[in-house]
């Protein structure tokens, strides 16, 4: 399975010279198994993807984890869905008192974007995600609520015995240094348990974060003890704040990698790496 990062910036994308080594495209990710993709977020992220090279061609899934705008704003932009021979499927989670499709209409639709969902030239096929795991080819993908705002899930995508989980946007405890003591309580840990990798909201420090309780985010602390107790195998921190240059991301995890010993891989996400597991 080879994983790219196309987006990894969260809440707005940066154009900023200092942020260009991490990338300034919001949350979208591309898993890929042989000639089969999936797509996890349209953030901006999803106007980097080459759709020409795509063999599977009529059909492109693209998997939500939610409606906030860093996760959405490349959904009316990127090229099949002007492409009236292209099928394209957006999963996203229900749970709400909308459905999924009124809530993605409010945006894709005047005075927001100038165009109707209803008269977008491609075949949209728009999917509640259901409560149990379901296959997409050769991808089963489980998908589970998760805390933040408003109806949130995070994924894990499995290929025969190996995992994925994407978790961009999460505060698994609130204001506190550590996580549950019990695993059933922690959200976001069957997603991420024994995953190859797990690809994980770390947007704060502590100081930046006691300012920031409840926003739904999470410290590097907490991406990375969820990681260890659900022993993930190797853990990219992801969703990068707009406001951080480069230099201070860099900073901010090399602080943090020094006053820490993980017994398995971290890394800054960086956009148009690709990993494969
Ligand atoms: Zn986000
Ligand atoms: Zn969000």
């Amino acid at each position: 399975m080879r994983i790219k990062l196309h987006g990894t910036r969260g809440a707005y994308p940066t154009s900023s010279k200092e942020t260009r080594k991490l990338g300034g495209n919001t949350s979208c990710i591309e898993i890929i198994e042989d000639n089969e993709r999936l797509i996890l977020d349209a953030g901006t992220g999803i106007l980097e993807i080459d759709f020409d090279s795509y063999s599977t061609a009529n059909r492109i899934d693209i998997l939500l984890t939610h409606l906030h705008m860093d996760h959405i704003q490349g959904l009316g932009f990127f090229k099949p869905i002007f492409d009236p021979n292209k099928e394209i499927h957006i999963w996203g989670p229900g749970g709400s008192s909308y459905p999924l499709k009124d809530r993605l209409n409010k945006f894709l639709s005047p005075p927001l974007f100038p165009v109707m969902l209803r008269d977008i030239p491609s075949k949209l096929v728009i999917h509640e995600l259901p409560n149990e795991p379901f296959k997409l080819g050769k991808f089963l993908i489980t998908s589970k609520f998760v805390c933040h705002p408003g109806p949130t899930v995070g994924y894990r995508i499995q290929v025969g015995s190996k995992s994925v989980a994407y978790i961009p946007d999460h505060e698994p405890v609130l204001n506190k240094a550590h996580l549950f003591k019990e695993d059933k309580w922690i959200s976001g840990f069957d997603l991420s348990h024994n995953a190859d990798l797990l690809i994980h909201d770390s947007q704060f420090n502590r100081e930046e974060y006691e300012k920031k309780v409840g926003w739904g985010h999470c410290t590097m602390e907490i991406a990375a003890e969820l990681s260890k107790r659900a022993k993930a195998k190797r853990l990219v921190m992801f969703h990068h704040d707009p406001a951080h240059t480069d230099k201070y991301r860099s900073e901010m995890f090399t602080n943090f990698m020094t006053a820490h010993t993980f017994d398995f891989p971290i890394e800054l996400a960086v956009q148009g790496h690709e990993i494969e597991i």
